[in-house]
């Protein structure tokens, strides 16, 4: 097992270096940024900022090269042969809204059926229940069991021939189980629909193939992936991307404009309308190549030892009930919990007193919580340069509050 008594990364994160006493265990609200990556932005402003793809001078050129060089790398992590199917956004939520509204055009007709889960990020349910209004498609759920994991019954039961699209969480941002993507998109395909995935919070803890997984769609933010904030990634199979129809519209997205219309430019530009980030796309890129250095099945291992960690002795606290799978083998990087008769929000800001970093309230996911018969709870989630004494300070954190709530008792 990993030894998570050891850091060697934290010194690689200023913010944390700069914070010894911090204990930050919000990474899958956003996760901290390496030096390389800070200093990506400063290289690109300092020595290459142009618009790119307006230029025909140099430094235009560097700032579009940097652009195609990030996607090479973006298809590099995910395991696609393709750069041209790397689709840049400003987060998750844009890229699942493109998904929504491009697939719900190009595939929805009255009657039709687009299956999510009850887990869903609100990112990953909002665009689909707008789109289904919209278009008189019905949303279908799927369910998870009281461990949090969706059957292959339940897979079976809900995907069927009336199913168009299917989009699902890889990892949820709750319970921190890892669904069964290969097989709802093995059933989507039977079916005649299309699957996407919302990898947001698989991308910094697991190795994603997407050619492994067998999904159509993908999307992922970079500032959970220990890049920048304000860059998202769509991935899609070419062959689609090329009948799906633009989402925004404007400048560099087209081949050609009369006043009348227009001819769409090829993918990917035909998805990315306006001027891009290219300082935030190259330092995204620098962060995807950090977390290879440091390696997938290194963060995958010293978070399964800290999940196992941080699961266990929170479940060990008298009044405090874990939410999801009892076995901590079945989660990435998030455990939900709370505490008997503290309210999320109270816990939260007690541990903030003790420097100590959760969310509580919603997790933007308010129809599982609702399933899980619950309006908010505690999230501490951890990243590879988290180590034990991060959950001992909240562990510490939590019986403070303890004592001042159930003091008396
Ligand atoms: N999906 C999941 C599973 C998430 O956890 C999040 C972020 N909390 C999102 C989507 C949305 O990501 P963003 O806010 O970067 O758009």
């Amino acid at each position: 097992a990993a030894n998570i008594d050891e850091n060697p990364y934290r010194a690689d994160f200023p913010l944390l270096a700069n914070s010894p006493g911090l204990a930050f265990l919000d990474s899958a609200a956003t996760a901290q940024r390496p030096e390389c990556v800070l200093e990506a932005q400063k290289v690109f402003y300092e020595t290459m900022n142009a618009n790119p793809l307006r230029g025909l001078y140099g430094l235009s050129i560097e700032a579009t090269e940097e652009i195609n060089e990030a996607r090479a790398t973006v298809a590099r992590f995910i395991g696609a042969d393709d750069p041209r199917e790397v689709i840049f956004t400003r987060n998750t939520s844009e890229s699942l809204n493109l998904a929504a509204r491009s697939l719900g055009d190009l595939l929805l007709k009255p009657g039709d059926q687009v299956v999510i889960s009850v887990m869903e990020h609100h990112s990953n349910l909002i665009p689909w229940q707008q789109v289904c209004a919209e278009k008189g498609a019905e949303l279908v759920y799927l369910y998870p069991n009281d461990e949090g994991l969706l059957t292959p019954e339940e897979i079976e039961a809900k995907i069927g021939p009336k199913t168009r699209i299917v989009s699902i969480a890889h990892v949820s941002n709750v319970l921190g189980v890892e669904n069964p993507v290969h097989a709802i998109a093995d059933r989507a395909h039977e079916m005649g629909a299309v699957c996407v995935v919302d990898a947001a919070q698989s991308a910094p803890h697991i190795k994603i193939d997407v050619k492994e997984l067998g999904c159509d769609l993908l999307a992922f933010s970079a500032h959970k992936v220990f890049g920048p904030l304000g860059i998202g990634v769509l991935w899609g199979k070419m062959a689609l991307l090329e009948k799906m129809p633009p989402f925004l519209t404007g400048g560099e997205m087209i081949d050609s404009v009369t006043e009348t219309e227009a001819v769409w430019a090829p993918v990917p530009e035909k998805f990315e309308a306006g001027t891009q980030d290219a300082a935030g796309i190259a330092a995204t890129a620098v962060a995807l190549d950090y977390v290879d250095e440091v390696g997938l099945d290194a963060i995958e291992a010293r978070e399964d030892a800290l999940v196992a960690e941080l699961d266990a002795r929170l479940r060990a606290i008298p009044g405090v009930t874990v939410y999801g799978p009892t076995d901590a083998t079945k989660r990435h990087g998030v455990v939900a919990f709370n505490l008997e008769g503290v309210h999320p929000h109270d816990v939260a800001s007690l541990l903030d007193s003790k420097d100590v970093c959760i969310r509580a309230g919603h997790h933007c996911a308010q129809p599982l919580l609702t399933y899980l018969g619950c309006d908010s709870t505690n999230r501490a989630s951890v990243a590879f340069y988290n180590d034990r004494s991060d959950i001992d300070q909240l562990v510490d954190g939590i019986e403070f509050v303890r004592g001042i709530f159930h003091g008396s008792c």
